[in-house]
């Protein structure tokens, strides 16, 4: 059995057998893997390597057709303390954490993933800007990888360009079609409207406005550490867009239900 070396973030630990620990984790070139970590709760030979946001170097065996691999050893190379004890950062880095837990498998290249996740754990120890545009960039991203993203440069209906939009346009968020249609649209046709009854309608449309989306749509080709400071809409029209990105998550990714993430009970959102 062959010794692999990897770079690892801890998404979850969890003690087993008074001694042990089965630590999940997002690693650079092996994707979601977890891990028995054996006596490491008396012994100190992990360190701090196996606490939740910690990243480091991974030492482990694979075993085949083992769900767990055996981690041999950890060593730090960042422990991504700095948020912990701001009480609203923590709870944004334990949501994403909560989302890359149940997004990583289906992710083949977990290359870029691990950047933009230890990317946007940085930015929570030191960034300035809005918390929620983060959030609504990192969902952005994993539209982007899981082959979902929305169409946002132009109105569903009738194809007019966001950027001739007046920025506080509002704006028809449609979760089915992953688009938005512009307020003319919206007071003309009923298209949409017609095609949808029968459904659960109010979960199918969210009103978001045209710089929020702007914003969305600049993320999505930008780094995440710099998506807060240029955000330009403001912590309430981030909300809203947040409630259509989950949207999108719930109806797009049906193996992800944002509404049993634990993590969001503690954000203001
Ligand atoms: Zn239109």
């Amino acid at each position: 059995m062959q010794e692999v070396r990897d770079l690892a973030i801890v998404l979850r630990s969890i003690p087993f057998e008074e001694r042990h620990r089965i630590v999940t984790a997002l690693t650079e070139h092996h994707g979601l893997v977890s891990a028995m970590a054996r006596n490491a709760v008396q012994s100190r030979r992990f360190g701090g390597a196996l606490e939740p946001f910690a990243a480091s170097e991974w030492h482990f065996v694979q075993k085949p057709n083992a769900e767990l691999v055996r981690l041999e050893q950890a060593h730090i190379r960042r422990s991504f303390e700095g948020f912990r004890g701001n009480f609203d950062r923590l709870a944004l880095a334990s949501l994403l954490n909560e989302i890359v837990l149940r997004v990583a498998p289906s992710i083949e290249n977990s290359g870029d993933l691990f950047r933009v996740h230890s990317n946007a754990l940085a930015w929570l120890e030191e960034g300035t800007g809005i918390e929620i545009a983060l959030l609504n960039g990192y969902i952005g991203k994993i539209l982007q990888w899981s082959g979902n993203q929305p169409l946002l440069a132009s109105c569903m209906e009738c194809q007019r360009p966001l950027g001739e939009l007046p920025p506080e346009a509002a704006l028809v968020g449609m979760v089915a079609d992953a688009g938005w249609i512009c307020p003319n649209c919206r007071s003309q046709g009923t298209r949409h409207v017609r095609e949808r009854q029968g459904q659960s309608f109010e979960h199918s449309v969210l009103k978001i406005s045209a710089l929020v989306i702007a914003d969305f749509y600049t993320s999505l080709g930008t780094p995440i550490r710099q998506v807060p400071q240029l955000a330009r809409a403001s912590k309430e029209e981030h909300i809203e867009l947040f409630r259509f990105l989950q949207g999108l998550l719930a109806y797009h990714l049906p193996s992800f239900e944002p509404s049993t993430l634990k993590s969001l009970r503690f954000l203001a959102l």
